[in-house]
């Protein structure tokens, strides 16, 4: 059986936990990093299918991180799907301008969570509109 891997970028605990829980709940094994600087490390030496990434973070924040994994031609097609609580007017299309893939806004909802996760793995070929 196929084993799929989503890193998650996230400082807050209760949120690597909801995280944590939907995708594992789906077959997923999540790989979590809490800042910036280890989650780039990570990135570097696992190449991992997906990344989930928090844009408030200590130290480098997401956006910083982001312009680090585009700048790198060993990690630049890796799928980036963005989450943050800001929900300003705009920041849809300013964090797709810095090279994410996708956008979700925290509250994490279930669905859309899994929904965009699926899309965007890239050896995912289930069929459309399976939960
Ligand atoms: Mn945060």
């Amino acid at each position: 059986m196929e084993q799929k891997v989503v890193l998650y970028i996230e400082d807050n605990f209760h949120n690597r936990r909801l995280v944590r829980k939907i995708l594992q709940s789906q077959g997923y094994t999540l790989l979590e990093a809490e800042d910036g600087e280890s989650g780039l490390a990570m990135i570097r030496q696992l190449k991992p299918p997906l990344i989930l990434l928090d844009i408030g973070l200590p130290g480098m924040d997401g956006l910083e991180l982001l312009a680090h994994i585009r700048a790198d031609a060993r990690l630049r097609h890796i799928p980036v799907i963005a989450l943050t609580a800001s929900a300003m007017r705009g920041d849809r299309e300013r964090f797709l301008a810095a090279g994410c893939d996708d956008y979700i806004s925290k509250p994490v909802q279930v669905t859309e969570l899994l929904e965009k996760v699926a899309a965007h793995y890239p050896s995912n070929h289930r069929a459309k509109g399976e939960k």
